[in-house]
């Protein structure tokens, strides 16, 4: 059995100001998860990390308080964590007298999300997530899947489905194909299966469960499905350490897309599924002149 961990970065609508949605599936080989949840584990606990979630887009943030604290790195991990919260309290009490609730509650959801990384410096955190990015990229028996859709490039009145249905469709026929190749190998003397496992996200959970039935019935554009299990797990993604590294690979592709930022990208970018040196697991839907790595390696 293959699990897929499947996150999305950025949104499907194309009333927002990212420009591109990336689905995203992280195919292990069902034996290797003790391996992966021990290995995430250790680099967590490196940064005093072993009780949070890895939510990327949170961690890789501009922590303002830490740089009004005069002489922040120099200070153990328990003094940051004292410090930076007096600050926070002292801003949460500043907005109520001013009476600005709309900051007053970005303001406590900001410091809600990013209280359990307050302790380590911008330059620590970054590096936490390029520890568990690099991580990735070198656990040669994972896959990665992706669908990265420029959303400016994509012409509703033209297209058959939505952004969502044509992420989540690519995304589950590249897994397919993969099972399939790695079915019709000739020293494989079992079949092999799929499961998808899917943030808990009442939204998705129904999108995502109707496409699969549908999939199932007729198959996708690109294939028949015949390995992947028809219902998709849910899962609660505090709780699963695995969903969270696919957070970080659509992170770290939607960065690449929208800001050129290649660091993190080119660690995970190693496990995108190949076939020789074409890269077929992951497609940027772009125009046809973008030259991006994703586009040179998958035609
Ligand atoms: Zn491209």
């Amino acid at each position: 059995m293959y699990l897929c961990y499947i996150d999305e970065s950025g949104t499907s609508s194309t009333n927002d100001n990212s420009s591109h949605f990336v689905l995203a599936g992280l195919s292990i080989p069902i034996w290797k998860w003790n391996t992966c949840e021990r290995d995430i584990n250790r680099i967590k606990r490196r940064y005093n990390l072993q009780d949070a979630e890895i939510h990327t887009a949170w961690i890789n943030r501009d922590y303002r308080e830490q740089r009004a604290i005069p002489n922040f790195d120099a200070l153990s991990y328990t003094e940051r964590t004292v410090a930076v919260s007096r600050h926070r309290r002292e801003m949460i009490l500043k907005l109520r007298r001013a009476g600005n609730s709309k900051k007053l509650k970005q303001t406590q959801k900001n410091y809600t999300k990013t209280e359990p990384y307050i302790h380590l410096t911008f330059d620590e955190r970054k590096a936490f997530i390029k520890d568990v990015a690099r991580k990735i990229g070198a656990w040669g028996f994972a896959r990665l899947f992706a669908e990265c859709i420029d959303k400016v490039y994509f012409d509703p009145s033209l297209a058959p489905q939505t952004i969502d249905e044509q992420a989540f469709e690519q995304v589950v026929s590249r897994f397919e194909h993969y099972l399939n190749r790695l079915n019709s190998s000739d020293d494989c003397d079992q079949k092999y299966h799929g499961l998808l496992i899917h943030d808990n996200n009442q939204t998705i959970e129904k999108k995502h469960t109707e496409l699969m039935k549908r999939f199932h019935r007729v198959g996708t554009l690109w294939t028949q499905i015949e390995y992947i299990i028809e219902t998709p797990l849910f899962v609660n993604s505090e709780l699963t350490s695995m969903i969270q590294l696919t957070d970080v690979c659509v992170y770290a592709i939607r960065k690449y897309l929208e800001k050129g930022e290649d660091e993190l990208f080119n660690e995970i970018y190693r496990r995108a599924d190949r076939r020789g040196r074409n890269v077929v697991g992951i497609r940027h839907f772009s125009e046809d002149i973008c030259t991006c790595h994703i586009c040179s390696n998958h035609r």
